[in-house]
Order: C-alpha cells, then sequence, then structure tokens
C-alpha cells in the first residue's frame, strides 16, 4: 500500500480500490443518517481510507473520528456488491491510528481505560463480577462446560446469567463458571483499535481455560462469542478449538442443542413475538436460526420484521459507540424498537444483553411498554411453565 499506512490497515489496499461508489452500503447504515453528511456514511469512509492509502490525505482527528463514528453492525459489507470489508477495514483502521501512536476519542477512551484497569467496561469492582452467581454454582470446578457470562450480563443484565445457569443446571449439564476470575474477553479492545492490549487478554484467557476440563465454551454476548472464535484466530493466531480442542457457542445454539435433545422441557407461552438480530450474532457469525428455534420450541408464535436476519437494523450500541454517542446511541434504539413494536406482537426477543438493554431505553424514547427479552429469559419462562 503506498503512503505511510504499514499496519492492520494494509490487509485491506485492495477492498478498498474494489469500491465503485455505488452507495448501496449507506441505505441501512445506523449511524450515517444521524449526521447525514458523507463522511459519517460506509462509502464516505472509504473513501477517506482510500487517499490515506493512497497518500493523498494525512490522518487527521476528524478522519479518526468518522472511523470511530460506526458501530460495527456489519451492514455495509454484507450490502456490498463488490464485496469490499468494509466495517473489518474500519476496525483496522482504528488499530492502525492506535499503532501509530493515535488514541480513540474520548468516549471510547474512557471504556478502554475501565477495561484495562479493571477488566469491565462499566467501571465496576472486579470483586462483583460474580454478584449475580447463585450459592449453589461453584466457579472454577473442573466441568465439561464453561459457562462464560461476560461483562453485561454478570455487571448490568443479571437476569440472563441467572436464568442460563438455571436452565443448564435443570438440563442436567456439568458446567461451571470462572466467577470473579473471568474477566474481559477483550472485544472492547478489539472493536476500538486496542489490539495489542486484547492480545496480551487474549494469552491470559487462554491460560484460565486450561486445566478447567472443558470442552466447550458458551457465551451469553453474541460480542464474546465472536471474538472467542473470530478474532482470536484471525488475529492473534490463538485458535481455541485447534489449540484446546474447544467447541465455541452461543448460548442460542446449546440452547437449542438441548432441546432438541429433550433436556430442556419448554412449552405453553401463548404469545406472538418477534425477534431482533443482533449484528455480531447474526451478520458476523452467521447464526440465524437457532434463537427462532428455542422460540418456537417454547411455544411462541414468531412474526418476522422485513428488516430482519442480515437485514436487521443495528440497535445502536455496538463498536463503543453508545459509551462515546449515548444520545445518537439512544436515537438509533428508539428507531429499531419502534421498527419491531410497530408489529402486531407481545414482545420483542432478542439473543444479546447489550441489545436488551439499549432495545428497553429505545422503546421506552419511543413511547411503547413492549417487553423485550433476552432469549435465556424467555426461555426460562417457559421452562418453568412446562413444569
Ligand atoms: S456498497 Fe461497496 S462498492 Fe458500493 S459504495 Fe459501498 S463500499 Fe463502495
Ligand atoms: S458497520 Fe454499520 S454502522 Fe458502521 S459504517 Fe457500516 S453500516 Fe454503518
Amino acid at each position: 500500500m503506498p503512503g505511510t499506512l504499514e499496519g492492520p490497515l494494509k490487509a485491506f489496499a485492495g477492498d478498498l480500490d474494489k469500491c465503485v461508489r455505488c452507495g448501496f452500503c449507506r441505505e441501512l447504515c445506523p449511524v450515517g443518517d444521524l449526521y447525514p453528511w458523507e463522511a459519517n456514511f460506509p462509502r464516505g469512509k472509504v473513501q477517506l481510507l482510500r487517499a490515506l492509502a493512497r497518500g493523498s490525505l494525512r490522518v487527521s482527528n476528524y478522519i479518526v473520528d468518522r472511523m470511530y463514528f460506526c458501530t460495527t453492525c456489519g451492514y455495509c459489507s454484507k450490502r456490498c456488491p463488490s464485496g469490499v470489508r468494509t466495517n473489518e477495514a474500519f476496525e483496522a483502521a482504528r488499530a492502525e491510528f492506535i499503532g501509530l501512536g493515535l488514541r480513540a476519542p474520548e468516549g471510547h477512551l474512557r471504556v478502554v481505560e475501565s477495561v484495562l484497569r479493571l477488566g469491565n467496561p462499566f467501571g465496576e469492582a472486579e470483586g462483583d463480577r460474580e454478584r449475580w452467581m447463585p450459592p449453589w454454582l461453584r466457579a472454577g470446578r473442573r466441568s465439561k462446560v464453561l459457562y462464560w457470562a461476560g461483562c453485561m450480563a454478570s455487571y448490568r443484565l443479571e437476569e440472563t446469567a441467572i436464568s442460563t445457569a438455571k436452565i443448564l443446571n435443570a438440563a442436567g449439564l456439568d458446567f461451571t463458571t470462572l466467577g470473579r476470575a473471568e474477566g474481559d474477553c477483550g472485544s472492547i479492545l478489539i472493536r476500538t483499535g486496542y489490539w495489542r492490549e486484547a492480545e496480551r487478554l487474549a494469552r491470559e484467557n487462554t491460560k484460565k481455560f486450561e486445566g478447567l476440563g472443558i470442552g466447550t465454551l458458551v457465551t451469553s454476548c453474541p460480542g464474546c462469542f465472536r471474538t472467542f472464535a473470530n478474532d482470536y484466530p484471525k488475529l492473534f493466531g490463538i485458535d481455541l478449538e485447534r489449540d484446546l480442542g474447544l467447541e465455541i457457542l452461543h448460548s442460542s445454539q446449546l440452547f437449542e442443542r438441548l432441546m432438541r435433545e429433550g433436556r430442556i422441557i419448554a412449552s405453553g407461552l401463548d404469545m406472538k413475538v418477534t425477534y431482533h438480530d443482533p449484528c455480531h450474532l447474526g451478520r458476523h457469525m452467521g447464526v440465524y436460526d437457532p434463537p427462532r428455534n428455542v422460540i418456537r420450541g417454547a411455544g411462541a408464535e414468531l412474526v418476522e420484521h422485513s428488516k430482519s436476519r442480515w437485514l436487521a437494523s443495528c440497535c445502536g450500541a455496538g463498536g463503543g459507540f453508545r459509551s462515546a454517542h449515548g444520545e445518537l446511541s439512544l436515537r438509533q434504539a428508539a428507531r429499531r424498537a419502534g421498527q419491531l413494536s410497530d408489529l402486531a406482537v407481545n414482545a420483542i426477543v432478542t439473543a444479546c444483553p447489550f441489545c436488551v438493554v439499549n432495545l428497553r431505553r429505545g422503546i421506552e424514547v419511543f413511547g411503547s411498554d413492549m417487553p423485550v427479552y433476552d432469549l435465556p429469559a424467555f426461555l426460562e419462562g417457559a421452562t418453568s411453565r412446562a413444569k
């Protein structure tokens, strides 16, 4: 790549040159029209990176800010007819800038510093991470399955972690957690460009998995799932499946399997619900059907929105956007919650604690009282009825 960029962005030089400026990627970008000028849309971002790569522009704070003005939802990549890996290039650009000695914008930096200092993005005490754990659940026990609750379910949406543990326990699964030793998976550091620090965390986490005798690692958060399954091998050469023989699953996949095997009995939910595809589970990891099968398996009727599966609008929380642009993130959450609550349904179900928290705030702003459930809490309701 000509110009001064020699870091992670170099691998995307060919992609940037493939852009034909058609603008298809602009259509459903959740952030572009919050401040609708070209540099906030994916097409504009690609042109900025192309100019940087060719040496006709120099890195500036303005360009850095544009690359961080993105939820990393992945819609633009899926929509691009030329196959430009847009959102991956934007993430690589962030890492390139940090590698050049620049800093992430203020809002993003706050969460990065919290992850580095305390092992979570919320400024919470490390010791409080296991606050959600029921007394019967022992952390760090040799087991077949490790349940990685993640920061959001541990500190902000405990119902997700508690319901998951109850479901796995009722299914007779031999599982454990890491409790207060869990820490952060590295997702936020990766999304915000702090790859060196993320790699250190990845190596520490790998050590935590060794010695537990586990065969399966299951996460509540699609961000943790993507980080373990995709980012660790791709960015750091740490392949947990190859190196430790670990099967990595999102909880929706495990629930689906346990239902199929008859180990989770759920029924009796006489409800109509719609499902919101989390970006990191759907577009990034291709997991669309398992959560839907769980919802139907619980006896609920599933009503699909036209903007679902790979076309699903983002909730506005990802990529550090919620921490950095709280008000704009809320506007997008209200927009998405409004789309979904226009359907004649009783509830919105999703499979990501981040989406739940943002959509709950969004639905309030939209002016509806429709409930928003994370899949584990929704499923736990159905298992209790089946008893
Ligand atoms: S859809 Fe692809 S080719 Fe079209 S403007 Fe966007 S990045 Fe460029
Ligand atoms: S990843 Fe999503 S938010 Fe970011 S530029 Fe692409 S469409 Fe917009």
